[in-house]
């Protein structure tokens, strides 16, 4: 939340929650390297009279009901999945449940994302007079023969049709729209470097003019049970080696800032005044409520996961086993998770203040910056008084090399039990 960002993670002096993430886990059919947790109902499914959607918003409701005391909501975030399979009076329906239950704070962020194949005018009104003000798009590419090998199911019109709709809306409530992109793709036989970075470079330049004010850019991650994992095994999966998915990163990082984005966090960009503040939360050490299968949620810092299939969320339920308050409140986020999310955002965090909150001795201390030292000296790392931060974009293209780092220094210490 906007109210947060830069705050020190504290584990003794924990925000109240006021964001809440609701997953929708319905998807036509599963891409080639989703290992969300989804339920594919079929190309053909019909958000509107699905019982098997109807069932779920029962259960997610419930949930929502059950869940302990806090104050009115800053930010909700509707992802998936696909959300767009919901109809307007589902969403809705869901904002209401939250409302009843927390409130939803004047000027709150809701964010609803968006498949470019599932929504016309008609149901983007809809969501729009529903509550939603902010839309994130699974644009994922531009290019037809990139969301084939993806897995897919929208097709690159589909995708500029989506915006062209987004950008109408802007009149109707609309108050920002990001894009995702999958940078660092599977390459076709014989690729070369130069052919990928033009490739890349293309699609950056087609989302800039397409007016996108907030960019999600990820990396393809092969995860493990997905159809490209079996692909790789068989040697039948080609991805950017290290050097070449630096020059990406790079590309990305000067075409988008030469085009005036700000890149607020590691995947994110965002022009002046359109950075996500859901997004934010989760990085400053704030809670946030989770509701949903495969949902995690961490109201005051602990992360709370709820089981990933279908049936196993709704036993979950049945056995009341929905944080209670008092469970909420026990010890937070380790501290090296809060080391990590915290140094993926551009301002960076305060890693005194937290060391000191969580009374790491100078010996412990003296460890860890040896550990860092290296990346210190090459420039990539700063520590600014007590404030810890990743120079942008070397430091930040580097950040899993220095996350490793602190992860390894926390295995090391004896006080890690507190936190697991
Ligand atoms: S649309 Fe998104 S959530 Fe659904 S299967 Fe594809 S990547 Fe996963």
């Amino acid at each position: 939340m906007d109210s947060a960002p830069g705050a020190p993670l504290s584990r003794s002096r924990p925000w109240p929650p006021r964001s809440a993430y609701l997953h929708i886990p319905f998807c036509h059919r599963r891409c080639f390297y989703c290992d969300f947790p989804v339920v594919p109902l079929g190309d053909r499914a019909d958000g509107d009279h699905s019982a098997s959607i109807r069932s779920y918003l029962t259960l997610l409701e419930s949930e929502i009901a059950a869940a302990g005391e806090g104050p009115p909501l800053s930010t909700v975030y509707l992802g998936g999945g696909t959300p767009s399979l919901l109809t307007p009076g589902q969403v809705g329906r869901l904002l209401g449940a939250l409302d009843r239950r927390f409130g939803l704070a004047a000027g709150a962020e809701i964010s609803l994302e968006l498949d470019p194949a599932s929504f016309d005018v008609p149901r983007l009104r809809g969501y729009l007079a529903a509550g939603v003000n902010r839309v994130s798009l699974g644009g994922q590419s531009f290019d037809d023969g990139v969301l084939l090998a993806l897995g897919r199911r929208h097709r690159a019109e589909e995708l500029a049709q989506a915006i062209a709709w987004l950008q109408q809306a802007r009149g109707l409530g609309l108050r920002s729209w990001s894009l995702d992109l999958i940078q660092g793709l599977p390459l076709s036989a014989g690729a070369t470097a130069t052919a990928v970075q033009d490739h890349w470079q293309v699609q950056l330049r087609t989302a800039i003019e397409a007016g996108a004010p907030h960019l999600s850019i990820y990396d393809l991650i092969v995860e493990p049970g997905t159809v490209f994992e079996r692909r790789q095994q068989r040697g039948e999966l080609l991805l950017p080696d290290d050097d070449l998915s630096a020059d990406l990163m790079a590309l990305t990082w000067a075409e988008l800032v030469a085009a005036g984005y700000g890149h607020y966090e590691i995947s994110n960009y965002a022009v002046p005044g359109h950075a996500s503040r859901h997004n934010r939360v989760y990085w400053s050490g704030a809670g946030w409520w989770g509701f949903g299968m495969g949902a995690t949620g961490a109201p005051w810092g602990r992360r709370q996961p709820r089981p990933r299939t279908r049936q196993g969320y709704a036993t979950w339920l049945e056995q009341g086993q929905v944080p209670s308050p008092a469970i909420a409140r026990e010890p937070s986020m380790p501290l090296d998770e809060r080391l990590m999310v915290g140094l993926r955002r551009r301002e960076g965090v305060n890693g005194a203040a937290l060391l000191a909150a969580e009374g790491v001795g100078p010996e412990a201390v003296a460890a860890l910056r040896g550990r860092l030292r290296p990346y210190m000296q090459a420039g990539w790392l700063r520590l600014e008084g007590s404030r810890w931060r990743l120079s942008d974009p070397d430091g930040l293209a580097l950040s899993n090399a220095v996350l490793r780092e602190i992860l390894a220094w926390w295995q090391e210490q004896p006080q890690r039990s507190l936190g697991d």
